[in-house]
């Protein structure tokens, strides 16, 4: 390093904003400072030295040498003597690096005490119990974090003299028991290290500033930075800060405590903290002493408190920010020791945001940046009650976000009955399959005991935007016994459960929830959220129910509406199985004339909740055998009816032995027999079992025969429409016809037909040529005109490379990133998130999980060479995006970037997705004029 490397700065020099060299709290202490806030002085080691010290093992050259230098300043600025016999400075030396990482990291206390120095201070206090106190707690300190003294070791002497002397607390340890305390805590050392304590000061704060170094490379602080993603880019090494010491233990004129600005939970405009009367720093966060609230220091110490109110205001002033500060009050004199911008929760920031631009202390843009889009899902779900500290009987994965409490139930079919009678219930299986569907609307909530986050469960959950708790593994689910047991524990049916599908978490019991509050604040930065996006954005819901809701959150329109999800449901899936098992065109016609006039009824429903927003309806897209039972079921239920009819074959011959075997017996029940036979017989006669058995067997045949080796790859999409388009046939017509019943009524329509997994244009001018006949025939027989655009998903990578011939035919592109993102890697999207894809990541092979958030150098770049090709073509091609990326904020940034017009996501994730959008045109907005 070159002689003009600089490792310390002061207090009142540094760079307030350069977080990456002094750290966050370094930098707001200089920053502190510099705008005349109280701060004791002091002077920050950089976080260069840091890594220059962890890379050579040892102190860099010359970084003593500034460290006395400083010291020497800080001196004779208060005029006092580092480690003095008389009237001692002392110091701490705190951690803190560019990213807030509380209490990961060590900090050090009273620094610079000695026996000449303790004595000194002593004298110069008058207070003997103060000065043993500071003194046994630096013992401590600095064994433990310096020299790695095991903490037990410590507070086994603080146990074993309580017990010897009688005392509860900490605080009833007189002077003498103090410096008993404080003699033993220095054989503990000396004891552990097998060297005595080190008196020279320079030599505690060499030591210190290492310890603090080292404790970057602590087990604590690496497991949070891989917890929450803190990359070196971030942040990178502790600051050492040493700080000169100020006392909130000297007596009652004395005091210590932390404040937010503003209230974190509720985002209320009043400071908001605790404090305690003669204590030091740490005592209370320790919860040693119950602390006060700041609101009781108006009585106390009336002046400190007016002090702490103007220096709450002038941080806020300073910062824009709400902040969350430290400070220390020193026989009448206040101190701020730190501050950093408050953590709140989502409901905080969006008050927080709002109010802040009525006060004028930011603008509109600023309110928007300064809140995590995520952050909304927190206020789209009912949550747990945040005061509620209960043990979890059961952890699965959080699979669908929220809260919800209801009875347990086993089968869809009893959560139907039990869901329509008006009683709350949690759906619990083992996994889900789509014939559970109907058991999905009538749950509160949905645990399963197998399946990842995108199992059919999680999926569906999320699409509906109930909660659910998938893979919750410990749980092991008896469907036939209606009974579920964890460990020794047994759940049964009607028992009541809490999921919390934000945390994976379940409870015994109901657990009080928090419901969902679109508040007017969330509503006005919301709308201040779609001035400044470019991007639209749409919900994808598939019934009136979700439309209206998804509208209620500021949805701009429908991106996708799922047709199967409507052939689902229970009232209409036998009729969609009869349509599937026709053995003629006549029987499939009739039935598909069944589904039309409901489908009819669905989409009218869809539009007349959307009043004139474009309403994009994809066309049936799954392999048929979805809608039918698995092969299994039915060999299963076979197998009964089979055994049904043996069972009575063999009861058949059972007079006949029994005669032999007891006549006695025999005569006994003779007659019951009979009477049994006789009716068993009528119902032989009937053959009702030989009917149902070959129905069963047909079905069975069919299901085999619609058998895939990769259904996702298969006869599905646009190939069911090209072989059957008698199916499309009736879809088509149910929209238009509801599109042109509704445009009699006088509502606004904007319907859209969109075609899945295309690969060829021919594909699509195939479909388009049956829109058109249909179209002409419906508008016909209205003597009405229907609008419609016609377009295509993009989820197929050939798609992508045909998008300029596809655009002739398509007026839109919705991109399904889902399907997209499985073919551009060649992952079966079931089998990569539960076998292969978390070693990915966790091996840093894979940044991101693909399926989460959109892979922007592989699936992007297909996507924006579509766009580009698709709009030379069509320059008005309207671009949108439906996978469940179009719901996630970085993907959203893409989207922006690459021009979309819109993105689609579920119900719950619009207001996200409004604030991303908001985000990616400011920021974009940022790089441009940067
Ligand atoms: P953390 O990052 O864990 O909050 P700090 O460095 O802020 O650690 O210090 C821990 C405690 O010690 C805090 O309560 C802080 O206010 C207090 N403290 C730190 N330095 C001083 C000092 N120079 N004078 C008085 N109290 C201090
Ligand atoms: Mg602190
Ligand atoms: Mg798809």
């Amino acid at each position: 390093m070159t002689a003009r490397n600089k490792w310390v700065h002061a207090f009142s020099e540094g760079d307030g904003r350069n977080k990456m060299l002094l750290g966050g709290k370094g930098a707001n202490l200089c920053e502190m400072t510099r705008i005349g806030l109280p701060v004791p002085p002091g002077f920050i080691v950089t976080t260069e030295a840091c890594l220059a010290y962890l890379d050579g093992g040892r102190l860099p050259d010359g970084l003593m040498d500034e460290v006395r230098s400083h010291v020497a300043r800080l001196e004779s600025a208060i005029g006092k003597r580092f480690g003095a016999a008389r009237d001692p400075l002392l110091v701490s030396v705190r951690s803190g690096s560019a990213m807030s990482m509380p209490g990961m990291m060590d900090t050090i206390l009273n620094l610079g005490l000695n026996p000449a120095s303790l004595e000194g201070l002593i004298q110069a206090t008058g207070n003997e119990r103060f000065g043993w106190d500071a003194c046994r707690r630096m013992i401590q300190l600095f064994g433990k974090v310096a020299l790695g003294v095991p903490d037990e070791l410590f507070d086994h002497e603080m146990i074993a003299l309580k017990q010897e002397t009688g005392a509860h607390h900490d605080v009833d340890l007189d002077a003498p028991q103090l410096r008993s305390l404080a003699r033993r805590f220095l054989d503990v050392v000396s004891g552990h290290t097998g060297r005595p304590f080190p008196e020279d000061p320079y030599e505690q704060l060499e030591t210190a500033i290492a310890a603090v170094f080292r404790s970057w490379n602590g087990k604590r602080a690496i497991d949070y930075r891989r917890q929450f993603k803190i990359t070196p880019a971030m942040a990178n090494g502790t600051a050492a800060n040493v700080c000169t010491m100020v006392f909130g233990n000297l007596g009652n004129d004395s005091a210590t405590g932390v404040g937010f600005t503003r209230n974190p939970a509720t985002g209320e405009r009043v400071v908001f903290g605790e404090y305690l009367t003669n204590a030091q720093g740490e005592d209370v966060v320790a919860g040693i002493r119950t602390p006060k609230p700041i609101a009781a220091l108006a009585q106390e110490m009336p002046q400190m408190h007016a002090e702490l109110m103007d220096l709450a205001a002038k941080l806020e002033r300073h910062y824009r920010e709400v902040q969350d500060f430290e400070f220390t009050v020193e026989r009448g004199k206040l101190y701020a020791l730190q501050t950093r911008n408050g953590k709140m929760n989502a409901q905080a920031m969006v008050r927080t945001s709002v109010e802040m631009v009525r006060e004028g202390l930011i603008d509109e843009r600023q309110a928007l940046l300064r809140v995590p889009p995520a952050m909304f899902e927190q206020l789209m779900v009912p949550r747990l009650d945040p005061g509620f500290k209960g043990q979890p009987l059961a952890t699965g994965l959080p699979a669908s976000p929220g809260a919800a409490a209801g009875q347990i139930v086993f089968d869809a079919d009893t959560a139907e009955a039990r869901g329509k009678a008006g009683e709350k219930i949690i759906l619990v299986r083992e996994e889900t399959k789509p014939e559970d569907i109907h058991g999905f609307f009538a749950a509160q909530g949905v645990l399963t005991s197998r399946g990842g986050k995108t199992s059919h469960a999680a999926v569906v959950a999320r699409g509906m935007g109930k909660p659910c708790v998938s893979g919750a593994e410990t749980i092991v689910v008896d469907v036939r016994n209606k009974v579920a047991h964890v460990g020794p524990a047994e759940l049964k049916e009607g028992q009541v459960i809490t999921i919390d599908g934000s945390t994976g978490a379940v409870y015994f019991g109901e657990v009080p929830t928090v419901e969902v509050e679109f508040t007017q604040d969330m509503a006005t930065l919301l709308k201040w959220a779609d001035q400044a996006a470019r991007l639209g954005v749409r919900a994808n819901a598939d019934t009136p129910r979700d439309a209206l809701r998804a509208r209620e959150w500021g949805a701009q329109g429908i991106g996708l509406c799922r047709t199967e999800r409507m052939f689902n449901q229970m009232d209409r899936l036998h009729v969609v199985q009869e349509m599937i098992l026709a053995e003629t065109p006549e029987a499939r016609h009739a039935a598909l004339e069944r589904l039309r006039p409901i489908q009819k009824e669905d989409f009218k429903g869809m539009f007349k909740a959307m009043a004139g927003l474009p309403v994009t309806v994809r066309l049936l897209d799954p392999p048929m055998h979805e809608f039918l039972p698995t092969v299994a079921q039915l060999e299963l239920e076979i197998a009964h009816l089979r055994h049904f009819r043996e069972a009575i074959a063999s009861l058949e011959e059972m007079p006949e032995t029994l005669k032999l075997l007891n006549p006695r017996l025999h005569h006994q029940y003779e007659g019951s027999l009979t009477k049994l036979l006789g009716g068993l017989s009528e119902f032989k006669e009937s053959h009702l079992d030989d009917e149902l058995i070959a129905k069963k067997a047909d079905v069975l045949r069919k299901v085999r025969a619609l058998a895939e080796v990769n259904p996702m790859l298969g006869h599905r999409g646009v190939r069911l429409g090209i072989s059957h388009p008698e199916i499309y046939e009736m879809q088509i017509r149910a929209i238009l016809e509801a599109a042109a019943d509704c445009v009699r009524e006088g509502i606004a329509v904007a319907p859209e037909i969109m075609v899945p997994q295309v690969v060829t244009v021919e594909e699509l001018k195939r479909i388009a040529t049956l829109v058109k006949r249909v179209q002409a025939e419906v508008e016909a027989a209205a003597g009405i005109k229907v609008p419609l655009r016609f377009g295509s998903m993009i989820e197929v990578v050939r798609a992508c490379l045909r998008a300029a011939r596809i655009a002739e035919t398509a007026e839109f592109f919705s991109f399904g990133t889902n399907d997209l993102t499985q073919a551009t890697f060649s992952f079966s999207r079931e089998d990569a998130e539960n076998k292969f894809l978390p070693l990915y990541y966790e091996a840093g092979l894979l940044q991101d999980n693909p399926f989460e958030v959109l892979d922007v150098k592989g699936v992007g770049e297909l996507m924006k060479l579509a766009i580009a090709n698709g709009r030379a073509q069509r320059p008005e091609l309207k671009v949108g995006i439906c996978g469940e990326h179009g719901g996630e904020p970085l993907s959203i940034r893409f989207c922006h970037q690459a021009g979309l017009d819109y993105v689609s996501c579920s119900g719950p994730r619009v207001p996200i997705a409004r604030l991303a959008a908001a985000h990616a045109a400011l920021l974009d907005d940022e790089h441009r004029t940067h």
